[in-house]
């Protein structure tokens, strides 16, 4: 986009960041990068950015309209936004409705099954450790979050799932998994915990209500093809849901 300095701030594996145009913004470019294992696997995929741009966007808006507290201020163009500057908490919520990837490896229960409880869990932020599992008592000992944070993230999260649930139901998608990251807003010796970073098929997993078909990015991480279709799907579906 015109304005836009060529050196981003920080240089993600799907997104840049750049300075915004206060000293309390910053501006968050989708790049068209597919990334799986840790950027092991990598391919470039022609409007990918714009797609995820598209739908994070409509899903953040449709979350604020709901309550939720997000880094989201504006669109500037199709693949560029404008978001709050947070100080980022260097964990990851992961939420779970149903078994798959990580949590069907890790404990042998079959892709697709439904769980007792809605699972939440909790990741370090760290490519260079591979984002390993970390659990609340470690989370603090380590000094990445409070206890009062995580609490607030949990309830955030599950209070997330119950409107991306609804949400995606409408559209004939049943939302599998999906991964969060939170970020601290100061304001006058007053700290926020607001939602960051992005909500898009990268970062859930959405199969398609009656045929199970994957909308999601374990296309690309599995080969499967049909990945852009996928999010166009995903897109193209939201815009017809009529309840936000
Ligand atoms: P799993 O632990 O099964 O690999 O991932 C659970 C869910 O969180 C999936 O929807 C996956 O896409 C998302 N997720 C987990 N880790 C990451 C990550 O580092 N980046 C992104 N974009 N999504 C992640």
């Amino acid at each position: 986009m015109s304005g836009l300095s060529n050196n981003p701030l920080y240089e993600g594996k799907s997104k840049n960041v750049f300075p915004g145009p206060k000293a309390d913004e910053l501006i968050i470019r989708y790049k068209n990068t597919a990334t799986a294992f840790n950027g092991a696997k990598k391919e470039e995929l022609e409007g990918k950015g714009k797609l995820n741009a598209a739908i994070s966007g409509f899903i953040f808006r449709y979350l604020a309209k709901n309550g939720i507290n997000t880094h989201l201020l504006r669109d500037l163009d199709e693949t560029s936004v404008l978001v709050k500057k947070a100080e980022i908490i260097m964990v990851e919520v992961i939420v779970r409705n149903l078994a798959a990837g990580g949590f069907s490896k890790k404990y042998g229960i079959p892709e697709g099954t439904v769980l007792n409880n809605t699972v939440v869990e909790f990741c370090l932020k760290s490519d260079s450790l591979d984002d390993p599992m970390i659990n609340q008592s470690q989370i603090t000992a380590i000094a990445l979050a409070t206890q009062e944070e995580l609490d607030e993230m949990i309830r955030q999260a599950l209070r997330i799932n119950e409107l991306l649930t609804a949400l995606f139901m409408d559209a004939g998608i049943r939302l599998i998994d999906f991964k969060l990251e939170f970020g601290r807003l100061h304001n006058n010796g007053d700290t926020e915990v607001i939602l960051c970073d992005e909500i898009s098929p990268d970062s859930c997993r959405l199969w398609d209500l009656d045929t199970h078909n994957k909308m999601d990015k374990d296309r690309f991480r599995r080969d499967m093809g049909g990945v852009l279709e996928g999010y166009r799907e995903v897109l193209g579906r939201l815009k017809n849901v009529k309840q936000i």
